[in-house]
């Protein structure tokens, strides 16, 4: 994920670049969750007035697989994130990000703008009614007969999905 910034050398300018990366799942902190084919990122970058900072704007675009948080089918996802980060060079400090030399490594930053920007829950859908907290049944495909208790407790259905999964594993 590099943009070669000696491609312009003039400041104030605008210029696009366009560039992708097959990434790894990992930083997605979601053992069940990959990337569909690389993430890309595409926009433009100025050099500033003091002819060294650079500053980024970009989309970063991507698709990943997971299962759903609620009723645990597999769902498929895609997204696309503003990236706006300030390049310096030689210090990275809390404000910005550092490069060195001629290029422009972006894998830093989009992998951390990725993780602070992926939504904490992933669903299949926004209605998503997820799995019943006794018998385990998703309830998006059936109706089960259990009376929920806990209609209104959100981590009913993580238990359920927990025992779900159990249930699964001992086979
Ligand atoms: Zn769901
Ligand atoms: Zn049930």
């Amino acid at each position: 994920m590099i943009i070669n910034i000696l491609k312009t050398k003039r400041t104030g300018v605008k210029t696009n670049f366009e560039c992708q990366k097959n990434l790894n799942a990992d930083m997605l902190f979601r053992p069940d969750s990959k990337f569909k084919g690389p993430v890309k990122v595409a926009g433009n970058y100025i050099i500033e007035d003091n002819n060294s900072d650079v500053t980024v704007r970009a989309d970063i675009i991507f698709e990943i697989s997971c299962l759903c948080d609620r009723c645990g089918v597999k769902v498929e996802k895609a997204f696309n994130f503003k990236l706006k980060e300030l390049f310096v060079f030689g210090v990275e400090t809390d404000v910005n990000y550092a490069y060195n030399g001629e290029v422009i490594d972006l894998e830093k930053a989009v992998t951390e703008s990725i993780m602070a920007n992926l939504p904490t829950q992933i669903v299949c859908k926004d209605k998503c009614k997820g799995l019943c907290s006794v018998c385990g049944v998703n309830l998006n495909e059936k109706k089960c007969k259990c009376k929920e208790k806990d209609d209104n407790n959100p981590f009913a259905a993580l238990s359920a999905l927990k025992k779900n999964i159990k249930s699964q594993t001992k086979k």
